[in-house]
Order: C-alpha cells, then sequence, then structure tokens
C-alpha cells in the first residue's frame, strides 16, 4: 500500500497524500505554454518561500538530484580564474571539493579537524584576511552529522571580507533560516524532495540577480550552465527537457508549505519530531553523536549505535515495521545511525518508532 512506510532518511522524503497525487497529472510538452507557465508559478513561490530574498533572489531550475545543483552553482558562479575557499566538516563540503577539482578550479581546502567538529572559523577569517578568494563554500546543514553550521559566523566574514558566499543548502531549505544579506550570499543549492517535501528530479539554486548581470558563466559544462538556463526561464522554458510530474509535485509541496504557515512552521514542526526522537533514545541509554543536542539542525540527528547492536539488525527489522532509518557515511559507516524527520511524519509516527527500538533493546 503507498504510503505505510515512513523514510526517516534524508531525503527523498514520506510524501503527502497531496503531493502524491498531483504527481499523476495531466501529460504536458515541456516545450508548451502551460508548462511554462507551471515552471514561472513554481519559481514564484519559491522565490518567496523566504520572503526576505524575494526580489533580489530568482531559482534557476534544474531537473537533477541535489548534487546537480551544487555542481551547477560552484560551475557557473565561480569565475575560471577565481578561486574558492571550501570550509568543510563532512561528506559534502569534501564533495564541494571533487566538484571543483573535476572542473578545473582553483580553491583551498579547509577541513575541521574531524567531522565531529564546527567548520574552522578562526582558519577561515585568516584564509579571508590574508585575501586572494573569489568565493566561500560551505554546508548548511552537514547531513552527515547533523550539524547546523555557523553560517552566521561565516556569512559575518564574507560580508566583512568583501567575498560572496555560495551555500549548499540542500538538507536545511525550507527548513532552517537562511540569512541572504547578513551572509553575503550569492547562491544557494537546493532540492524539492527534502525539507521541500516534493519528489526526487527536481533541484534548484537561488541566486542574487545581480550575479547574471555582472558576471558572465564561469561554466564549463553545457548541462549545467546557470546562466544559460536563467536567460530562457525568464520566460519559463529552459534549454533541455524538465522532469515534468516533479514539477506539478514541486508546485503542489510548496503550496503545502505556504497553507501550513511557510518554513518557520514547518520548522517548528521538525524541532518538535527531533526532540521527542532524542529524548526517547536517551530514555533508553542511546546517545547523540555530537556534543551537544543543540549542535544539531531540526532535521537529522545522529547517534551512536549501542555496542550490542549491529546498524543491519537495526536498519532490517525497524524496515519490517515500516521505517527506513539511515546508516552513516565513509569513516562513521557501521557506528551510527541517522534519524531525519522530514516529510509525512508526525508524532503517532515517531511514537510508534521509539516502541519498536524499545522492543529491541529490551530483547537483548
Ligand atoms: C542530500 C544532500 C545533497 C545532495 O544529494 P543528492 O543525492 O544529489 O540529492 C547535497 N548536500 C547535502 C548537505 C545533502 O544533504
Amino acid at each position: 500500500m503507498k504510503g505505510t512506510t515512513k523514510l526517516l532518511n534524508p531525503g527523498p522524503v514520506t510524501l503527502t497524500d497531496r503531493v502524491r497525487k498531483a504527481f499523476d497529472a495531466e501529460d504536458v510538452c515541456h516545450r508548451e505554454q502551460e508548462f511554462a507557465d507551471l515552471v514561472k508559478r513554481v519559481m514564484g513561490k519559491l522565490a518567496r518561500v523566504y520572503p526576505e530574498a524575494d526580489g533580489a533572489y530568482v531559482p534557476v531550475l534544474l531537473t537533477g538530484s541535489g548534487t546537480a545543483a551544487v555542481e551547477a552553482m560552484l560551475g557557473s558562479l565561480t569565475p575560471r580564474d577565481g578561486k574558492t575557499l571550501v570550509v568543510s566538516n563532512g561528506v559534502y563540503g569534501e564533495r564541494a571539493a571533487a566538484i571543483l577539482e573535476a572542473q578545473g578550479k582553483a580553491f583551498t581546502m579547509l577541513k575541521s579537524a574531524s567531522w565531529l567538529d564546527g567548520i574552522d572559523l578562526a582558519g577561515a577569517e585568516a584564509a579571508l584576511a590574508a585575501g586572494g578568494y573569489t568565493h566561500v563554500f560551505t554546508v548548511h546543514h552537514e547531513t552527515t552529522t547533523g550539524r547546523l553550521n555557523d553560517v552566521d559566523a561565516i556569512g559575518a566574514l564574507c560580508k566583512k571580507h568583501g567575498v560572496p558566499l555560495l551555500l549548499d543548502a540542500v538538507s536545511s531549505f525550507g527548513g532552517e533560516r537562511i540569512r541572504f544579506d547578513e551572509w553575503n550570499l550569492e547562491a544557494c543549492a537546493a532540492t524539492a524532495n527534502k525539507c521541500l517535501h516534493g519528489v526526487p528530479g527536481i533541484c534548484f539554486a537561488l541566486v542574487r540577480e545581480s550575479a547574471f548581470e555582472s558576471k558572465k558563466t564561469g561554466s564549463s559544462s553545457v548541462y549545467l550552465d546557470l546562466f544559460r538556463y536563467r536567460q530562457e526561464q525568464k520566460n519559463g522554458f529552459s534549454p533541455f527537457t524538465q522532469s515534468v510530474q516533479a514539477m506539478f509535485a514541486l508546485q503542489e509541496a510548496l503550496r503545502e508549505l505556504a497553507d501550513g504557515g511557510g518554513w518557520e512552521k514547518r520548522h517548528a514542526h521538525y524541532r518538535t519530531l527531533t526532540a521527542h526522537v532524542m529524548s526517547g533514545l536517551a530514555e533508553m541509554g542511546i546517545e547523540i553523536l555530537l556534543e551537544s543536542p543543540k549542535a544539531y539542525s531540526s532535521i537529522l540527528t545522529s547517534y551512536h549505535l549501542p555496542p550490542n547492536m549491529k546498524y543491519e539488525a537495526l536498519h532490517d527489522t525497524l524496515k519490517q515495521k515500516g521505517f527506513v532509518i539511515y546508516a552513516g557515511q565513509g569513516k562513521f559507516s557501521g557506528s551510527i545511525f541517522r534519524i531525519a524527520v522530514m516529510g509525512d511524519l508526525g508524532r503517532g509516527d515517531v511514537d510508534r518508532l521509539l516502541g519498536e527500538i524499545r522492543v529491541l533493546r529490551e530483547a537483548r
């Protein structure tokens, strides 16, 4: 039956019925006016998710997963002879560096000592004071651990030194606060199927419009060139085939977000669910990975696997009960598990999840 599995991985999310129905839409050609009109409506709604961005920032919609948006943002907006400071404390910061490497662009990798640490603010301050950077890149919500990075601090440094910030907001857009002017944000990359609760297939960058006027594309990619998309999407059209059904679903997901009171209400909902997960697991003696509950986003938390519990056993048992949890990546694989609360998920679902984990704990 549809909708009986609850996805607790960081996207794709469990769809609401409303979004699922929208996906089952009329067949439309992406070169017809009605599709262009749909795209323009979606662009308008995306621009208004954060009202303070509306007017100064424009969404550019691509077909692809979140990484496509990050790759397009870095490829198009960093100049070919520029240099980016990549401030990283996890898988997604490292992925951005790999993207710049593949694009043959200069960058400095500023890695925290461990993925358990916050981003290196002192290192960033020193690097920016020394100069020579055309952009700073960091990850807003580092999904590797669930840490909400201190972008207020990095953004303030960008503002102070006059260096534009490029942000991976793939797992935070629609669920956490984003400050545009204060962070000197040139663009952020995001996706339909995380906090926005759409289906996978569409990603986007929200870009300061003046970036398109004041410079030319740095892209060596034909497919992932934001400048070319922006030019054609002014009229709702795109250079290449878009994921038509996913666009209908995103429109409905954005309506649902607005009907529910916008990102701040969704954030509060996530916060409540996450606090419930965290306290329920703490009662069972399952400890968080990071130093404090405050280090986490509202969206995803990470836990040490108890000594007598294998990830596969936990995952497989919960899956049979209709819950898909998420493993650790890279050096955390096999030692942690993660729980995200995006999508169609309520307090009763979390109660059921905790009940199942309790049964497993007591069976040991
Ligand atoms: C999910 C995610 C991405 C993109 O992953 P895709 O699998 O390409 O959608 C990028 N950055 C962060 C922080 C993410 O959580």
